[in-house]
This record gives structure tokens, C-alpha cells and sequence, in this order.
């Protein structure tokens, strides 16, 4: 068994229409393990760092601004880790084409996506690519605490009076 990781992001359009619960579903079929989730509030940082290969593109601002949500007033995106055989084919299978046009119109960009008048693809949902992505976006999306499984190997670090958030 070979088993392999990817990243799903749902991204601000699929939250708005309300389509979560209905991605999970479709992802289920997979059969594939949820490792890790969460909700995210997608900073400028994080945005460019994830799309950092499109940074040449003449829609890489229009991309950033839609995944950090400001054309959807959900400034948020739900992350999560999936888990398994041949993850990345079946996710980038479920999911279809990055044109939701070109899209199977089974698949969820053909279900869900649309093109916008500036001509960014909205399709819904985030997949990794190849195994060297899903890697780095899985660790630049989560620390390994998060995830349930040991996916890549980790070091310890002494944490220097590093102030954090707890319960009051
Ligand atoms: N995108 C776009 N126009 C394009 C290509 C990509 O708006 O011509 C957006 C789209 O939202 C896509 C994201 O940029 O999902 C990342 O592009 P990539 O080529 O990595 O496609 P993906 O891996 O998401 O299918
Ligand atoms: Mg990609």
C-alpha cells in the first residue's frame, strides 16, 4: 500500500454557495481518511506563499484577493488533509478541471465553478497537484500536531518564551 497526502482548500465561493457539506460527501466516496481540518483566515502572506508559482500570471492579484475572500464576504477558507491510495489522482479526478468550463460537468468545478468578468476561475475547490506540492502546501498549511498521521518527519525545537493564546 502507497499511500500519499494532498491538500483540499474549500475555497470562499464554495463556503458562500454553501457547498461543504456536499464536497465532503463527493470526497467521501474516495474512501480516503480525513488526517487533518480546519478553518483558516487566509493572510496575505499565506496567500502568495501558496500561489507563489502563479506569481508571473496576469490574474496572480485577482487570485490572491479571491482566496483570501474578499470578492465573497467569507474571509475564510476550510482546510483539509485527505489521505490515502492514489489520493491525488482521485481528489484532482473528483474535482476536474481548473477551467470549470473545460470541467467534466459531474465533476465539482463543472458542477459549481464559474468564470468571473475579470476572468478568475472559481471552481470551488483547491487540489494539490503532485506529490512535491502537496507536500509543501500540506506544511505550509499545517503544523504536524494537526495532523493525525505522521506524514513527513519532524524535529523538536525549544520554543524561546514564545508568547501564545490560551483559554482565559
Ligand atoms: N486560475 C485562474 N485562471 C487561470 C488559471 C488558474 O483563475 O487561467 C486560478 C484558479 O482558481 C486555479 C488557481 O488559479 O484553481 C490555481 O491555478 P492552477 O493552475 O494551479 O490550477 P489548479 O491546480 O487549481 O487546478
Ligand atoms: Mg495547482
Amino acid at each position: 500500500m502507497d499511500n500519499e497526502a494532498v491538500l483540499i482548500l474549500i475555497k470562499p465561493d464554495g463556503l458562500k454557495k454553501s457547498l461543504t457539506g456536499n464536497i465532503l460527501t463527493r470526497l467521501s466516496e474516495t474512501k480516503l481518511e480525513i488526517v487533518a481540518a480546519k478553518m483558516v483566515r487566509v493572510s496575505e502572506e499565506l496567500a502568495h506563499e501558496h500561489y507563489k508559482q502563479l506569481k508571473q500570471e496576469p490574474f496572480f492579484k485577482d487570485l490572491i484577493q479571491y482566496i483570501r475572500g474578499e470578492y465573497h464576504d467569507r474571509r475564510k477558507v476550510m482546510a483539509l488533509v485527505y489521505w490515502g491510495e492514489q489520493a491525488l489522482q482521485r481528489c484532482r479526478e473528483l474535482a476536474g478541471a481548473t477551467n470549470p468550463e473545460k470541467a467534466e460537468s459531474t465533476s465539482i468545478r463543472g458542477s459549481y465553478g464559474r468564470i468571473t468578468t475579470l476572468g478568475v476561475y472559481e471552481n470551488v475547490i483547491h487540489v494539490s497537484s503532485d506529490r512535491k506540492e502537496a507536500e509543501r502546501e500540506i506544511k505550509l498549511w499545517f503544523c504536524p500536531e494537526e495532523i493525525i498521521v505522521n506524514l513527513f518527519s519532524t524535529k523538536e525545537v525549544e520554543e524561546k518564551a514564545a508568547k501564545k493564546r490560551v483559554w482565559a
